[in-house]
C-alpha cells in the first residue's frame, strides 16, 4: 500500500460512514424526543470531533498548511490501519442496527424508548464509542502526519470522557434497576476488560 492507496481507503471509510448514518439520521427526524440533555458542551463536542475526522484530512491534502508535520509512510501501518477501519464500520453498522430507533447523536430518550440489551450491546455498553475509537485508530494509522493522523484520538477521547458517564446517567435515570442489573453484566468498551 502507499500514500495515495491509504489516503483513497480513508475517504472511502468517510463515505461509508455516511451511508451507514444516514438512515438512522432520517428515521430519527420523525421519532419524538422526550427529554434531551443537548447542551453547548455536546455541540462543541460533536463539532470537535466533525473537524479532526473530516475538515482536517480534507484540508490537509488539499493545502499545504499541516505538511511540515509530515513523516514518511509505512505500508504495513497503512495496512493495518485498512484492517481497523474495516472493523470500524462493522461494529458502527452493527450498533446502528440493534439500536435501531433508541439511536440519537446525542443525549435523548425517545417516546417509546426500550433498554437495548442483545447484539452487540450484550458484550458491552458502548459499542459505537468503542468503533469510533477504531476509526480514530485507524485515521493514526492511515494518515502519516503526525498532526492529523491522531487528532481524532483525542476529540474521541474527549468525546468519550465527557459524555459516557452523563449518558449512563441519563440511562439510569430512565430505566433505573433495569439499566443498573444491565451495566453489572456489561464492559464499557472491551467486553471482560473495561
Ligand atoms: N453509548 C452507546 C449509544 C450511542 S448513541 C454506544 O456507544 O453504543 C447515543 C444514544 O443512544 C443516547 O442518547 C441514548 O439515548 C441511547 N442509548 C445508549 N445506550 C442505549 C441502550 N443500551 N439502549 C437504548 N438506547 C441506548
Amino acid at each position: 500500500m502507499n500514500e495515495i492507496a491509504a489516503a483513497l481507503v480513508w475517504i472511502a471509510g468517510l463515505l461509508a460512514w455516511w451511508v451507514i448514518r444516514y438512515p438512522y439520521q432520517r428515521r430519527a427526524r420523525g421519532l419524538k424526543v422526550i427529554r434531551h440533555h443537548k447542551d453547548l458542551e455536546e455541540r462543541l463536542l460533536l463539532l470537535f470531533s466533525i473537524v479532526t475526522l473530516a475538515i482536517m484530512p480534507v484540508t490537509h491534502w488539499a493545502t499545504s498548511l499541516f505538511r511540515f508535520a509530515n513523516y514518511p509512510f509505512q505500508p504495513s501501518m497503512g495496512l493495518l490501519g485498512a484492517v481497523v477501519l474495516a472493523a470500524f464500520l462493522w461494529l458502527f453498522r452493527q450498533s446502528h442496527s440493534d439500536l435501531g430507533g433508541n439511536w440519537s447523536v446525542t443525549l435523548e430518550i425517545r417516546e417509546r424508548h426500550s433498554l437495548v440489551t442483545a447484539g452487540v450491546y450484550r458484550y458491552i455498553r458502548h459499542p459505537m464509542y468503542a468503533s469510533f475509537w477504531l476509526w480514530a485508530l485507524a485515521q493514526a494509522l492511515l494518515i502519516p502526519n503526525f498532526i492529523v493522523g491522531p487528532a481524532s484520538l483525542v476529540s474521541v477521547g474527549f468525546l468519550y470522557m465527557r459524555r459516557s458517564g452523563r449518558e449512563e446517567q441519563m440511562m439510569m435515570d430512565e430505566f433505573g434497576e433495569e439499566y443498573r442489573a444491565y451495566a453489572e453484566k456489561t464492559a464499557r468498551l472491551i467486553p471482560g476488560i473495561f
